[in-house]
């Protein structure tokens, strides 16, 4: 005689009956249960504990668990999330790869610095800057010179960029203001416009720069639909609007771009003097090569740096290296 249960499982005579008993059976007696769906996505919005995330081009408003509050962590604009779909609640965030503070967006892949070629002038040290920070919170830059209408005289100055193998690209509004904003594609690729969005593709950009050469009539003539405000900053700033609104990452093609311009040439401030070498790119190939291995390529000597300067290495950018180490050195003291 058999007296050993059987291991196997077998079903049992309820999921036996016919489908529509036990349709009804289900509807009567089974409490419904929501399984909870998880997506992941982006948040490009976050206004008063309200996120927009977007995944796979839907568009869920979330708020964020309790236990982040917990643990005092904020979700940013930027930010990597896990949402749970039915109770459109941010539950997971994934670690970032930086964060910038002005505006406060994560992940930032590219930042685009917009220098004018005139009105205001062309500012090498001040691109210089920007340029160091871009790669101390390692993050892509590509230069962008707006105004390129009103360039007169040699590119000599952009030289020394290209040379350091920074993407540089010539854009020009002149003709997109005169004629507003359904401006001819072909338009578009002659003034640079569409060779800026392709090197913005499949990145999260944000544009930085000074006020008046031309960020946000880049961004219109890029994201139509932006409706970012033109012109005199202090009519803006006295207006309040750009002062208090929050950043928002808006859809370019195949990538993003931030609509709040960012960095600030206050950020270079608290990088060690013997960092700053590594953030000009065409220094890289030749650190390590000096005869001291604590080189700071400064005054000492068998230099592998200083030999490449006018060769490899532009002066005037060699000489903005030593400005940055010197000032630092000082700050130091
Ligand atoms: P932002 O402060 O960097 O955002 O600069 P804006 O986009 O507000 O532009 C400042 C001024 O420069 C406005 O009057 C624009 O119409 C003008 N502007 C922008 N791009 C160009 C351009 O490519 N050529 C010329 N000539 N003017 C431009
Ligand atoms: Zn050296």
């Amino acid at each position: 005689m058999l007296t050993a249960k059987p291991t196997t499982c077998i079903p049992s005579k309820s999921i036996l009956m016919n489908r529509s008993t036990y349709d009804a059976k289900l509807k009567t007696e089974v409490q419904p249960v929501t399984k909870p769906v998880t997506k992941t996505g982006l948040i490009t919005k976050g206004v008063g504990g309200e996120y927009t995330v977007v995944c796979d081009g839907d568009i869920y408003i979330c708020t964020a668990r309790g236990v982040f509050r917990n643990r005092q962590v904020t979700p940013f604009v930027g930010d990597h999330v896990t949402i749970d779909t039915n109770k459109c609640s941010i539950e997971d965030i994934s670690p970032r790869k930086n964060m910038l503070r002005r505006p406060p967006v994560a992940n930032i892949d590219q930042v685009i610095i917009t220098m004018a070629a005139a009105q205001p002038a062309f500012n090498a040290g001040l691109l210089d800057k920007l340029l160091v920070i871009a790669a101390h919170e390692g993050i892509d830059a590509v230069i962008c010179i707006n105004k390129y209408d009103l360039h007169v005289g040699s590119d000599a100055a952009f030289l020394p960029y290209i040379l350091a193998g920074y993407p540089l690209v010539k854009t020009s509004l002149e003709q997109n203001i005169k004629e507003s904003k359904n401006i001819k594609e072909s338009e578009n690729v002659k003034n640079g416009i569409h060779e800026l969005k392709s090197l913005m593709d499949g990145k999260l950009n944000v544009f930085a720069g000074p006020s008046g050469v031309g960020k946000s009539s880049l961004i219109n003539a890029l994201i139509p639909s932006a409706d970012m405000e033109i012109g005199d900053i202090s009519v803006r700033l006295r207006r309040g609007k750009h002062t208090t609104r929050h950043a928002e990452i808006l859809t370019l093609g195949a990538g993003y771009c931030v609509d709040t311009p960012g960095f600030s040439s206050l950020e270079a401030e608290g990088i060690p003097a013997e960092d700053y070498a590594a953030l000009f790119p065409e220094f890289l190939p030749f650190i390590g090569q000096c005869k001291f291995s604590d080189c700071i390529h400064d005054r000492e000597t068998h230099c592998a740096i200083k030999e490449q300067v006018g060769n490899a290495i532009y002066l005037v950018r060699y000489q903005s290296y030593l400005g940055f180490v010197r000032k630092a050195r000082e700050g130091s003291r």
